[in-house]
């Protein structure tokens, strides 16, 4: 599966699925066209579906210059669809979808919006999670509570382990920093931490991630984990106490 990165935006991070024949792609995200059209002429390849994964403006600005040039079908999610420019194709939990070939499925993930969705390529174990999961991070609780947000993780947090994760922001450095604040004890973050430094001062791009780092190393898919209650002194509270503690955290640091 081919996936094309497009920095967009000051850090928003945009994605083409590319076809075999590179004539056609699909685009997650597109927010800011002036950012991808060139692309897309430079290599003669057509755009035929636009994926959202939740409202906001920094991942659906594109969805009506994007349509009416390239006469794309526009995805995104049902509980959102009053407020997704342009949307054709309302998609709702385990909803499945064909994309070029692949076969997509739909998780609903509310926290970071109440209707944000995440894109499953089930063969291909790839997902794409907007602005639920990031590198080392997750998204802010603006339409969610953190028993919400938790459980969206979860569906994240069960998928295979050798799942590659494309996020919606490029926030890994301070996620990486945050996180060591959190567990500092944690030998595999360290490694994790170095090594998006080293992307980030390469000009490289952090994403794609797996799901096994980011659950070796994520704090918000680790609020379970004994380290990380202990490091909080939060023994004896909840996965949902816990990973309320952690986001809290995060929104002041
Ligand atoms: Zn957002
Ligand atoms: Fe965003």
């Amino acid at each position: 599966m081919k996936v094309k990165i497009i920095p967009i935006l000051s850090d928003n991070y945009s994605y083409l699925i590319i076809d075999k024949e590179n004539k056609f792609c699909s685009a997650v995200d597109p927010a800011s066209p002036e950012e991808i059209i060139p692309f897309l002429e430079k290599e003669k390849i057509g755009l035929k579906n636009i994926l959202n994964t939740h409202y906001h403006s920094d991942h659906t600005a594109g969805n009506l210059e994007l349509k009416d040039k390239f006469k794309c079908k526009i995805y995104g999610p049902d509980k959102e669809k009053d407020q997704i420019p342009g949307i054709d194709v309302a998609l709702k939990e385990n909803d499945t979808l064909k994309i070029n070939d692949y076969s997509v499925k739909i998780f609903e993930t509310p926290g970071h919006t109440a209707g944000h969705i995440i894109y499953w390529f089930e063969k291909e174990k790839v997902v794409f999670t907007g602005d639920t999961l990031f590198v080392l991070g997750c998204g802010k609780l603006f339409e969610g509570t953190p028993e919400i947000m938790w459980n969206s993780l979860l569906k994240i947090r069960n998928l295979p382990k050798k799942t590659q994760i494309y996020c919606g922001h490029e926030y890994s450095k301070n996620n990486a920093d945050f996180a060591l604040s959190v567990e500092k004890n944690n030998n595999k973050l360290i490694e994790r931490s170095d090594e998006i430094n080293k992307l980030i001062n390469e000009n490289s791009f952090t994403v794609p991630t797996t799901l096994e780092k980011e659950i070796e190393c994520n704090p918000f898919l680790r609020a379970d984990v004994d380290n990380i209650k202990k490091n909080l002194e939060m023994e004896n509270a909840s996965p949902v106490e816990v990973f309320g503690e952690i986001r809290t955290k995060k929104d002041i640091f």
